[in-house]
């Protein structure tokens, strides 16, 4: 059997993980960036989530020339006029933690009550090889809580609180966030767009 080999553009094993519990059903042969230890790293300066995630599914496609899923994501606060947006990884500055991260977050929206604490996961997903480009979208929206709540997931996910379910990301299992999440839908439905365009066969 021909599988595909796809690369991960991520050295992020929390988003690794996530995607390949999707991918798996796949016949797909997944490599990340920690596959290609000399490949060098892409700076991601763009000014919107689908530049940066262009920058990267470019970059290393021309230099593993295998074919690319790439993502960026963002977490949009409209009270904070929609940071920290393209600047997610980096809100506490460029060597921030994902706790350094939260905490910033957690003291910009101090002083603002919970019916004005909505948020938004967004994610720009490109998949890239020599004679196809595809770009994919998901989102969802939750509400920023005032202090962390529970264990799961990576990034702002201990605060990213999810109504419909009464939980935040971090307290629910990978198969629940994948199910709902900004990262799990654009995911869906680029894998409904490879398979549309005989990139990836029916399982
Ligand atoms: P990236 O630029 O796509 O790697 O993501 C930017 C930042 O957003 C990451 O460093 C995380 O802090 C955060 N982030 C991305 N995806 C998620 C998620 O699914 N949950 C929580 N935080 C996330």
């Amino acid at each position: 059997m021909n599988t595909m080999k796809l690369v991960l553009a991520t050295h992020n094993r929390d988003k690794v993980s996530e995607l390949k519990a999707v991918l798996k059903s796949e016949q797909i042969s997944i490599l990340t960036c920690d596959d290609f230890p000399a490949m060098p790293e892409i700076i991601e300066d763009g000014d919107t989530l689908e530049e940066n995630a262009l920058k990267k599914a470019r970059g290393i496609h021309q230099y593993t020339k295998l074919p690319v899923l790439a993502d960026d994501t963002g977490l949009e606060v409209p009270a904070l006029k929609g940071a920290p947006g393209v600047m997610s990884s980096r809100y506490a500055g460029d060597q921030a933690s994902y706790a350094d991260n939260v905490a910033k977050l957690l003291k910009e929206m101090a002083h603002i009550p919970m019916e004005q604490r909505e948020a938004r996961f967004r994610t720009v997903m490109v998949y890239l090889d020599d004679r196809n480009k595809i770009i994919t979208e998901g989102d969802v929206s939750g509400q920023i809580l005032e202090d962390v709540r529970g264990r799961g997931g990576f990034g702002y996910d201990p605060v990213f609180y999810y109504p419909p379910f009464n939980k935040t990301f971090s307290e629910m299992t990978l198969s629940e966030k994948n199910r709902i999440s900004h990262r799990g839908q654009a995911l869906l439905k680029m894998i409904k767009a490879l398979r549309e365009n005989h990139i990836l066969k029916e399982v």
